[in-house]
């Protein structure tokens, strides 16, 4: 018979400490070659495990391939910004939205520092769902428009071909009700209504609807 022991690691229930960036080649005793050669390893199994949703063994690796980042590219890096968007995304499927909103938040402010016309759309558009998660359409809304001035929109329909980038928003159109999610086409909007829109979609509140 046997008997599946189930290892607690309690430090990957906490979100990691950002590690100061001292000196990327010996910090940590690491060269820098035996980081990549980890990330590498860890980028595959988050993989793996992602596709089969072992959600819960791949976030933990997840979150080492944050350290390793900050690491070897500082901590406002791009890749640093990446990953913990990934992350973000890993926790919201895993519907850890708490954790998932740290990461995201970190990912959104990292990658919004990297320069007014560097692309934060996507990350932008996992925190609003976060956020309409907690009902908080306004919230939502104001962090998916704050991309307007660069043209900075992701279509929020995962299938898109317009994933993983801005879209100007003049070629987006809002959900007709809560007018906090925006769509390249018709098809994307079905599409995004049926897998999650329609659990949290609601009119905005009147001034006057929302004292009582
Ligand atoms: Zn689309
Ligand atoms: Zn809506």
């Amino acid at each position: 018979m046997s008997h599946r022991h189930r290892q607690t690691k309690q430090k990957n229930e906490k979100t990691p400490v950002h590690t100061t960036f001292v000196d990327a080649s010996t910090e940590g005793g690491k060269s820098t070659a035996e980081r990549y050669a980890r990330r590498m390893v860890l980028m595959n199994q988050v993989t793996n495990l992602r596709n089969a949703q072992r959600l819960a063994e791949a976030i933990p690796l997840q979150q080492e391939i944050c350290v390793l980042d900050e690491q070897m590219h500082g901590r406002n890096s791009s890749s640093a910004g990446l990953s913990w968007n990934k992350l973000g995304e890993m926790q919201y499927e895993n519907k850890d939205f708490a954790a998932a909103e740290v990461s995201l938040k970190l990912a959104v402010e990292i990658r919004e520092g990297l320069g007014e016309d560097f692309d934060t759309s996507v990350s932008r558009d996992n925190l609003a769902r976060i956020f309409e998660v907690y009902g908080r359409m306004e919230d939502a809304k104001k962090m998916r428009l704050r991309g307007r001035k660069a043209q900075n929109i992701t279509c929020a329909c995962y299938t898109c071909k317009y994933l993983q980038q801005g879209v100007g928003f003049d070629r987006l159109k809002a959900c007709s009700r809560c007018k906090s999610v925006f769509y390249c086409s018709a098809d994307c909007q079905k599409v995004d209504w049926k897998e999650r829109h329609k659990f949290y979609c609601k009119a905005p509140e009147t001034p006057a609807a929302s004292t009582t």
